[in-house]
């Protein structure tokens, strides 16, 4: 099975004076949307380090091309990690809605349109809270993509190669997933997580892929 190979678009990199400048970008599986790091910053285990946070709660409702450009932004999203072996609260004190908006490269505007959602956030005891509709200017190229089959990420060495769609169902993957092929590299996946559940394999790793893993850093 072969898929295109996109040509070396660029992944959009946000710069805001409220992260120290410091590049972030945007990832999106189907209807959930992340910031995310776009380079490794030296990090020595950058594969659990590439999600900053999460933006939203997935609205079903949506149209699906409503819902590729256009997300409600929770507030309260920030607070919870994808990577169980960090429990920290690093970046709970950051606004995501300052970053996206006050980028010095404009990514995301307003629509304009506001609605409460129930808040994530375990202290807010399910209260309603103000979620703004995003859309993203940036084209969907730019987004930063994870390999769904081995968890690696965009831009995680010196090469530069953009991962690959595999199929038409948001799922990317790494130019050594592809090169094996879906059937080993679904083995792969799959040997890992289901012969040696105890190992945590996977546990070290952001990954966007399974919202199971969204925990509560509270
Ligand atoms: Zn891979």
């Amino acid at each position: 099975m072969s898929s295109p190979t996109i040509t070396q678009a660029e992944i959009i990199q946000l710069r805001s004076r409220h992260f120290a400048s410091i590049p972030l970008s945007l990832s999106r599986f189907q209807r959930r949307w992340f910031l995310t790091f776009p380079r490794t910053y030296g990090l020595p285990d950058p594969d659990s380090q590439r999600i900053v946070c999460a933006l939203n709660t997935p609205d079903y409702s949506a149209p699906p091309e409503h819902a590729s450009t256009r997300f409600w932004l929770n507030p309260s999203c920030r607070s919870q990690r994808y990577n169980p072996s960090d429990k920290t609260t690093r970046y709970a004190a950051l606004s995501p809605i300052h970053l996206l908006l006050d980028s010095e490269n404009p990514v995301a505007r307003l629509t304009g349109r506001i609605r409460s959602e129930r808040s994530n956030d375990p202290h807010d005891e399910g209260k309603q809270i103000a979620c703004y509709e995003v859309e993203v200017i940036t084209p969907e190229v730019g987004l930063l993509r994870q390999c769904y089959y081995c968890l690696s990420w965009e831009a995680g060495g010196s090469a530069a190669t953009r991962f690959s769609p595999n199929g038409s169902n948001d799922i990317y993957w790494c130019s050594l997933c592809e090169a094996a092929g879906w059937v080993n590299s679904t083995f792969r996946k799959f040997r890992l997580q289901d012969m040696l559940p105890w190992s945590n394999v996977e546990d070290t790793k952001d990954n966007l892929y399974s919202p199971a893993r969204l925990i509560s850093t509270s």
